[in-house]
């Protein structure tokens, strides 16, 4: 359909947003796994069976290409099963690069199960592009990077790393999930697949598992729907429709979720029991310039260290009454984690505190709440995680 250049009109109107059929503005869930033939080889519009093609995942998936302004896009049960999908793309024998902070899952999935069919990887520091460069080994096909990464919102420059990595033929996957295509766009940047982790902020309500890959031309567009269908980790067309739902208001929510992000850093940066704060849209932030060049701004997604000595970051997470203690991130509500404890709980302390995910460490995925009752509701916490001496 021909509509505007600007994504807050494409969310709605963008990719196939209509019911072509009855002129129905939403497209329909089409509960079915097959399609009826009209006489050998003769399939209506090409349906033929649901794991090959289902209409609302294919609007789903024409929404999220077009969004990102590459040439196809495809739905998956999870995040994991569309990382998984684009790793199907390497050979045994070759290597995969990854950030030295890349989302837990992955790292799992080719430390436990693709090593296991002869694909090494190598963890490489993004941040630093002479370091990044001469990790690169003969063996190497593919560089798979976040920006901001988890939990320390470390930024990457995507362009310069995509540039470095073509010059050596490499696959440049960009796991966009904590930015989307509303606050940066990577294929523009230079990378060749963007995979998101739908369960975030594309959902956005924390009511779906999902996950999308976008690939750059026809030929990975190709292999990609060949992986699809062979290896079957499809999304559902109730999944389907709930994020495209999800997403017609992906401008609105990230709007407030950014402002709300803002207003708590300001906060924050002048509590006496914050040591330190983490966050790529603050001017002295080590990832601030690159990600102004890359990103609309520096996301919702925040981490702060109370002192260890003075709080008891226990005490704090027992004491929030509004925001919640739980895994995952992006939806409507305030979440908040324990890295030390929880997402990167595998790691050796020792490694971890050098790193600076130290236990007194908190992650916070800022919600679309009024900001004064999260605010309350952090310095009520804190205030009653002081030790008492
Ligand atoms: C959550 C997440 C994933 C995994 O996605 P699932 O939908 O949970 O399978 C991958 N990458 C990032 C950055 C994530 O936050």
């Amino acid at each position: 359909m021909n509509h505007s250049d600007n994504i807050e009109t494409k969310l709605i109107h963008g990719g196939i947003s209509l019911d072509e059929h009855t002129g129905a503005v939403n497209v329909p869930v089409y509960l079915t796994s097959t399609f009826k033939q009209d006489g050998l080889g003769i399939r209506r519009e090409g349906w033929e069976y649901a794991r090959t093609g289902n209409p609302t995942r294919a609007a789903l998936e024409s929404l999220i290409a077009d969004l990102d302004g590459g040439t196809g896009g495809f739905a998956f049960a999870s995040g994991m099963a569309a990382i998984n999908a684009v790793l199907s793309l390497l050979r045994e024998g070759d290597r995969v690069l990854i950030s030295s902070n890349v989302y837990g899952g992955t790292y799992r999935i080719l430390d436990k199960v693709w090593k296991n069919f002869g694909l090494s990887y190598t963890i490489a520091d993004t941040g630093d592009l002479n370091h990044f460069e001469s990790a690169i080994s003969p063996d190497a096909r593919a560089v798979l990077i976040e920006s901001p990464a988890n939990p320390l919102l470390t930024v990457t420059d995507i362009q310069a790393v995509a540039d470095i990595a073509h010059r050596h033929g490499l696959l440049v996957i960009v796991d966009n999930t904590f930015m989307t295509p509303y606050l940066q766009k990577p294929l523009e940047l230079g990378a060749d697949i963007v995979v998101y982790s739908a369960t975030k902020y594309l959902g956005g309500h924390s009511d779906v598992i999902a996950g999308l890959v976008v690939a750059r031309n026809n030929e990975l567009c190709e292999q990609l729907a060949f992986i699809q269908n062979a290896t079957g980790g499809t999304l559902g067309p109730f999944d389907s429709f709930l994020l495209q739902r999800g997403i017609k208001t992906l401008s609105v929510r990230l709007d407030r979720h950014v402002s709300n992000a803002e207003k708590m850093v300001s906060h924050l940066l002048h509590h006496p029991a914050v040591r330190k704060i983490y966050y790529p849209g603050l001017q002295n932030d080590p990832g601030f310039e690159v990600n102004r060049k890359q990103a609309k701004n520096g996301g919702a997604m925040i981490s702060f260290e109370l002192n260890p000595e003075r709080y008891d970051v226990r005490l704090f997470f027992k004491s929030l009454r509004l925001i919640m203690l739980a895994e995952s991130l992006g939806g409507v509500e305030s979440l908040v984690c324990h890295p030390a404890s929880m997402t990167h709980a595998s790691i050796p302390k020792d490694v971890r505190e050098k790193v600076g995910i130290t236990d007194g460490l908190i992650r916070l995925s800022i919600g679309i709440e009024l900001i004064d009752d999260l605010i309350n509701d952090i310095d009520q916490a804190i205030d009653s995680s002081e030790i008492k001496k």
